[in-house]
């Protein structure tokens, strides 16, 4: 597991390509660049780690291109010490970038080969994650909650009730919503019953599954 300084040079050339691209937040921006991508891959893709591409990881499943995961990260705007619930732990990538801004991350997946491997792969590279959960995202996860906020990372056919009444006041939830294209939405809980809604730009993700295989 070798994070050398050609990886490091390819990392920041990352960095300044979704600089270019809009992502503002410096925080943001300063976490992509520490986060060793290559190590989230099969080594056959070792060459394109570093370009801004989503790639093919284990159980048909996708690491998210570079831009998405700052882009919902940039939305969130986590504070050292939030409390932060991802759905989808996937390859973990989100997950590190989170720990990386301070969050205490929870992290729900609903495929065992993934929940398995990367809830031992993170804390290699030290990364403690709070707790990674075996499970359905739909469901949020009632016994953390509340949230100072939620990311999902897979394409959500419409918002999960769960997921906002998890959230606490002022909490924020940045989810794709959309069947085959989705807009990416930011939900701010402004009181018990009342959500600020934004929408944002169009995006292709893998599909927030219902049932588990
Ligand atoms: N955050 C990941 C992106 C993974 S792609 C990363 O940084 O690599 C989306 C992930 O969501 C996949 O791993 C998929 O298995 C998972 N997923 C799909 N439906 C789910 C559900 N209902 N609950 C939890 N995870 C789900």
């Amino acid at each position: 597991m070798k994070d050398t300084f050609k990886h490091k040079g390819l990392r920041q050339q990352l960095v300044d390509g979704i600089e270019s691209k809009g992502i503002k937040d410096k925080n943001v921006l300063k976490a992509i660049g520490k986060v060793p991508r290559h190590l989230f891959m099969d080594s056959g893709f070792l060459d394109h780690s570093y370009q801004d591409k989503a790639f093919p990881i284990a159980a048909d499943q996708t690491i998210s291109q570079p831009f998405t995961v700052a882009y919902q990260t940039e939305l969130l705007q986590v504070k050292k010490g939030d409390k932060v619930l991802e759905i989808g732990t996937g390859s973990g990538y989100q997950a590190a970038i989170l720990c990386e801004l301070g969050a205490k991350v929870y992290s729900i997946e609903r495929q065992l080969e993934l929940f398995k491997r990367t809830s031992k792969f993170l804390p290699k590279l030290g990364y403690g994650v709070k707790k990674f959960i075996f499970g359905d995202g739909y469901k949020g996860l009632e016994e953390e909650a509340p949230f100072d906020s939620i990311v999902v990372t897979a394409g959500a056919p419409f918002v999960p009730k769960p997921l906002l009444s998890q959230l606490k006041i002022g909490g924020r939830l940045v989810i794709p919503v959309g069947d085959n294209v989705q807009t990416m939405t930011l939900l701010i809980r402004k009181d018990i019953k009342e959500f600020e809604k934004h929408e944002f730009d169009k995006f292709r993700f893998v599909p927030l599954l219902e049932d588990k295989n």
